[in-house]
C-alpha cells in the first residue's frame, strides 16, 4: 500500500493506551441460542485487538453490537467513555470493513469512498481532498474511475478499507476481511494492514478464525468459545502458555499428556516429567511440537531427565520444516524440526521407523485444565 506521502488526513492517533472500548457483561440471544453469553471486555486506545474463534463462537454479534447493528440483550457497551445505548449506527465513532466488501456496484472507486463523506455533506473540495488522501493511503491512485466489477479482489478490499479509513472512524471493525482472498494475497495485506493501522493509530478490532492471522498481526487477542472469552492477552502469551485445552488447541498445535503429582514432578502416560513448578492434582501438560527436542536414540543430550524414546511413524515435509509423528508405547507425539542445512550444528534428520530420543523441556510443559 501507498507511499505514506504526507498528504492531508486524519491525524496520527495516539500510541495504545487508555480502554477505548468497554463491553460490561454484555448477552445476546438469537431465539434460544445464546451468541454471547456474558462478555467483559476492554480494547485499547491505538491497538490492533483481534478476536479469534471458531465459527459460530459469537465473534460476528460481537462486531455487531458494537457497530450498533444489533442491541444487547443485557450490558452495557462503552466507546470513548460514551454509553452507546440508543446510538444509531452513524452515530458511533466505528466503521466496518466486511468480508465480502459491500462495494456500491453502481459507483466507481471514488464514489464508493466519497459517499460517505458527501452524506455527512462535506464541501466538494474537502471530499476531493479527503478521498485523494484515501486512494494514496491504500495504494488505489488512478484507479479512481473503475468499477468495483473491474478490480481484483485485493483492490476491492482496499477500496472498502479506503471507504471506511476515510471517516476518520475511532475504531475500525474488520470482520475477517482477508478470507476472501487467496493465500499469497492475504499474506501481503497482511503486512500492509498491519503498517497502515500502525500509521494511522486507528483502533482496529480484527476479527478472524485464522489463529496466524491472529498471532501475526494482533497486539493482543482474545480467544472465543460459545460466546465467551476464553483467554485474552498477547498473542506469545496466549500461545505460550495457554488456559486450557480448548486454547492450546485452537491457537497451533499441541501434545497432550495426562499428569498426577509426583516428588520429582508429574508421573505421565511417558515416564516421570520434571516440571517448572510442582503440580498438586491430577491435570493436562502441553507441549508445543516446536518445542520437543530429537536426537539420535544412540547419541541423546546430557541432560537425562524428560528424555522420552519414541519411534518414527510418520514424517511429513513441509518445506520449512520436518512434522515428525512419534509413538511412544501408546502415546503419539508431534514433534516439529527446522529443515536446517544438515551441517549446522544441532541440525537432524530422522528417517521412518528410527528410534528417536524425544526431549521435553520442563519450561514448555504448561499445565492446563480440560
Ligand atoms: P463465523 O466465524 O461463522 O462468522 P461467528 O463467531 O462470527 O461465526 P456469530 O455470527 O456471532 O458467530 O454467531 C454466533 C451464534 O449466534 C451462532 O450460533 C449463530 O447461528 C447465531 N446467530 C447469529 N446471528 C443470528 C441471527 N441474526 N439470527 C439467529 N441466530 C443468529
Amino acid at each position: 500500500m501507498g507511499l505514506w506521502l504526507s498528504a492531508p488526513g486524519p491525524k496520527l492517533g495516539p500510541v495504545a493506551g487508555d480502554a477505548l472500548v468497554r463491553l460490561f457483561g454484555v448477552r445476546k440471544s438469537f431465539g434460544g441460542v445464546a451468541a454471547l453469553d456474558g462478555v467483559d471486555l476492554e480494547v485499547r486506545r491505538g491497538e490492533f485487538f483481534s478476536l479469534l474463534g471458531p465459527s459460530g463462537c459469537g465473534k460476528t454479534t460481537l462486531l455487531r453490537l458494537l457497530a450498533g447493528f444489533e442491541t444487547p440483550d443485557a450490558g452495557r457497551i462503552e466507546i470513548a467513555g460514551r454509553d452507546m445505548a440508543g446510538v444509531p449506527p452513524y452515530d458511533r465513532p466505528v466503521n466496518t470493513v466486511f468480508q465480502n466488501y459491500a462495494l456500491f456496484p453502481h459507483m466507481t472507486v471514488e464514489g464508493n469512498i466519497a459517499f460517505g463523506l458527501r452524506m455527512k455533506g462535506l464541501p466538494q473540495a474537502e471530499v476531493r481532498q479527503k478521498v485523494a488522501w484515501a486512494l494514496e493511503l491504500v495504494d488505489l491512485l488512478g484507479l479512481e474511475g473503475r468499477y468495483p466489477r473491474e478490480l481484483s479482489g485485493g483492490q476491492r478490499q482496499r477500496v472498502a478499507l479506503a471507504r471506511a479509513l476515510v471517516l476518520e472512524p475511532l475504531v475500525l471493525l474488520l470482520d475477517e476481511p482477508l478470507s476472501a482472498l487467496d493465500a499469497r494475497l492475504r499474506q501481503e495485506l497482511r503486512v500492509e494492514l498491519m503498517q497502515l493501522q500502525r500509521r494511522l493509530g486507528t483502533t482496529f478490532i480484527f476479527v478472524t478464525h485464522d489463529q496466524e492471522e491472529a498471532l501475526v498481526m494482533s497486539d493482543r487477542l482474545a480467544v472465543m468459545r460459545a460466546g465467551r472469552i476464553e483467554q485474552l492477552g498477547l498473542p506469545d502469551e496466549v500461545y505460550e502458555r495457554p488456559k486450557n485445552r480448548f486454547v492450546a488447541e485452537f491457537l497451533g498445535r499441541s501434545n497432550f499428556l495426562p499428569a498426577r503429582p509426583h516428588s520429582l514432578g508429574a508421573e505421565t502416560p511417558v515416564g516421570i516429567l520434571r516440571l517448572r513448578e510442582p503440580l498438586s492434582q491430577e491435570a493436562l501438560l502441553a507441549i508445543r511440537p516446536e518445542k520437543i527436542r530429537l536426537y539420535p536414540a544412540g547419541n541423546g543430550p546430557s541432560a537425562r531427565e524428560n528424555l522420552v524414546r519414541a519411534k518414527v511413524e510418520e514424517i511429513v515435509y513441509t518445506g520449512a520444516e520436518n512434522q515428525y509423528y512419534l509413538r511412544s508405547g501408546e502415546v503419539r507425539l508431534l514433534a516439529y524440526t527446522l529443515n536446517q542445512d544438515l551441517q549446522e550444528p544441532g541440525a537432524e534428520e530422522f528417517a521412518y521407523g528410527e528410534e528417536v530420543l524425544c526431549y521435553l523441556p520442563p519450561e514448555n510443559l504448561v499445565v492446563v485444565h480440560g
